[in-house]
């Protein structure tokens, strides 16, 4: 096996809990690579939030997911990490030296130990069942937001009932001709702070109101959408110029079941770690939304508090006799470029 492809530690999952791991395991002179199944690093607020204001990342009073992911990457790059994007993980193996076999779609490698940060898995979103809603997706229909000016001065309907659905009619509602919410059911699964905003902000509330049909005019300009009132035959139609659905996503972590770890298949298969987050096999830790244990809440603090952690104990368990130092100030050498080396 070449050195080269022999690693200390191998991150499976580019989110920010894998980004900010493969950074702190890089500043501990770990012989690290980051292993990301998409085409670009960032994980769920890359992907699904790229505009969202996020407010509980310490040191920041407010940030968008993707400037926090800029900011990760910047971060990452002052060290010496492999990054492979495009490389799903289909499987790790045992070998017999104790260590693991890597494989992704279109390459092999070894590591010394594993840290897990899938996160919610390989994810898409949870798209209208509606005849046309393929054909109109992109154009007239969205599922995600990646360039919120597109809304600027129309009518932009929302749908769902969750914090993503609250989040975006509050944001686009200040840069929007009008916003309008639907929603199945009366009550709302948001913080209760912004369904309190949201109230107050001028956007329009329709429910219980379910997304019946979708059609456009001639001119392909204006979006007419049927709603049926839930548990009733009464119809109304809504014109407006596109319409936003944030029903959440399905995400898929199957992948996990061929790897031999234990799994809580009641939950999406989430993988259960002690204190020292070592998952059921020696040498292998899971962090971010993909770890479980019990009080856990799925943050991006609540992870960033763990990749240091696994990473450390992941060293202490592979070089016993080596000092262990823990704060960054003790491995500034190990910053690329920096004029202290
Ligand atoms: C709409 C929305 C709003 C949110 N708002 C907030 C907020 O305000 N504050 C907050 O703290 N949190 C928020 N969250 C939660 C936050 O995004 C997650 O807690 C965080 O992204 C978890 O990071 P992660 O790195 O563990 O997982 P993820 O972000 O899910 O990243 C996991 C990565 O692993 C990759 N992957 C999966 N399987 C494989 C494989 N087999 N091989 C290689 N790569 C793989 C995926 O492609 C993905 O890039 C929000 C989430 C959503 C959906």
């Amino acid at each position: 096996m070449p050195e080269d492809n022999l690693y200390d530690i191998s991150i499976i999952g580019g989110g920010p809990i894998g980004m900010f791991a493969a950074t702190y395991a890089g500043m501990r002179s770990a012989k690290v690579q980051l292993l990301e199944s998409l085409g670009q690093l960032g994980g769920q607020p890359q992907a699904l939030f790229p505009e969202k204001t996020i407010y509980d990342i310490p040191g920041f009073s407010s940030i968008s997911g993707k400037d926090l992911i800029r900011n990760l990457n910047t971060q990452l790059q002052q060290f010496n990490v492999d990054v492979y994007v495009n490389s799903p993980v289909l499987n790790i193996q045992k070998t017999e030296k104790n260590q693991f076999k890597i494989i992704t779609n279109n390459r092999i490698s070894y590591s010394k130990s594993i840290i897990i940060s899938t996160g919610i898995g390989s994810f898409e979103p949870r798209r209208l069942r509606i005849a046309n809603a393929e054909a109109l997706e992109n154009d007239k229909l969205f599922y995600t937001v990646n360039d919120p000016s597109i809304f600027e001065n129309k009518s932009i309907a929302i749908a769902g009932g969750g914090d993503s659905a609250i989040d975006w009619a509050l944001e686009l509602n200040t840069i929007a001709k009008d916003t309008i919410v639907i929603h199945r059911r009366n009550q709302f699964r948001a913080m209760e702070s912004n369904v309190d905003k949201l109230k107050e902000s001028g956007s329009k509330i329709m429910t219980p109101y379910t997304i019946d049909n979708l059609s456009t005019d001639n001119s392909h300009n204006n979006l007419t959408i049927q709603l049926k009132k839930v548990r009733t035959k009464d119809t109304v139609e809504l014109s407006v110029d596109a319409l936003l659905v944030n029903y959440g996503f399905m995400s898929n972590n199957s992948i996990l079941k061929s790897w031999d770890l234990d799994l809580i298949t009641t939950k999406n298969n989430l993988i259960p770690v002690n204190s020292k987050l070592e998952t059921n096999l020696q040498n292998v830790y899971a962090i971010g939304d993909i770890a479980n244990y019990p009080g856990r809440i799925d943050l991006i603090a609540v992870g960033m508090g763990e990749a240091p952690m696994a990473v450390n104990n992941a060293l202490e368990s592979l070089y016993p006799e080596k000092i262990q130092p823990k704060h960054s100030t003790q491995l500034v050498k190990n910053i690329k470029n920096n004029e202290n080396n």
